[in-house]
């Protein structure tokens, strides 16, 4: 399996500035992901028209969030069919920022994936736990509930989609704090048992990220462990200069 380097921009970038970054990285990498690599970059709404022309074949573009419905009064909110009409074909779901600063629940979490992967779109779940948690002993117990509730769909939807877990510990994101190796492959070893069993048979072709604090120092020994797949990037990768070095790790 190609391992897979995925950049959230959060809110950064403008539509300018994101075909300026895509553009850097693709001179910087000779014009396409190199051998055993497969990018994917989750752009703001308002760069993913832009970031989906540019990359074309470079890299796959994904929104950041989405709403469960077709269409209707949800101001502020978009919906699947927009998200594709841009060009882009994956979502990021249950992103720490978006369950944590923006109160989003586990089973809305679960919701927008089964929506997602329902209308079309191919998902990466984020799942991890906060410092509190992980220090009561609650790190199994909070990944399989995120895990359950975010698998909750027809599995049989995986025969057409592609869907993708990124764990992440809210501890480790943006803090320049990464998780150790040993916390990461303990982690990853429990979060493939529970993929396991959230997901039987499909389970073995979900590819299994980590993202916190990932820079071009550390990617390369965490994209060593075992059970990892690829890595999600936030403030690393909103530098072609930062992320490429990633991707080549
Ligand atoms: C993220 O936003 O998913 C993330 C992992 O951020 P950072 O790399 O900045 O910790």
């Amino acid at each position: 399996m190609n391992k897979i380097i995925a950049a959230n921009w959060k809110m950064h970038k403008t539509a300018e500035e994101a075909e300026r970054t895509i553009n850097k990285m693709k001179e910087l990498l000779g014009g396409k992901a190199p051998a055993g690599r497969e990018i994917i970059i989750f752009a703001p709404f308002t760069a993913l028209e832009a970031s989906s022309k540019c990359a074309d074949g470079f890299a796959s573009i994904g929104a950041q969030n989405l709403y469960p419905a077709s269409h209707g009064a949800f101001t502020g909110e978009i919906s699947p069919s927009m998200i594709k009409a841009c060009g882009a074909n994956f979502v990021l779901t249950g992103h720490s920022e978006r369950r944590h600063i923006l109160h989003e629940n586990e089973k809305e979490v679960g919701i927008k994936t089964a929506f997602a992967l329902e209308n079309g779109l191919n998902v990466m779940l984020c799942i991890g736990e906060t410092l509190e948690e992980r220090e009561s002993g609650l790190l199994s117990n909070v990944l399989e509930r995120q895990l359950i509730l975010g698998t909750n769909f027809n599995h049989g939807l995986l025969d057409n989609a592609r869907f993708m877990i990124a764990y992440e510990p809210v501890w480790a994101i943006g803090t320049g704090k990464s998780a150790t190796s040993q916390d990461i492959a303990e982690t990853h070893k429990i979060c493939r048992s529970l993929i396991g069993k959230c997901l039987g048979e499909k389970a073995d072709s979900i590819p299994l990220l980590y993202g916190g604090s990932v820079k071009p120092a550390n990617a390369g020994s965490i994209l060593l462990l075992d059970n990892v797949d690829g890595v999600l990037v936030g403030g690393s990768s909103l530098e072609a200069e930062q992320f490429c070095p990633i991707i080549n790790a």
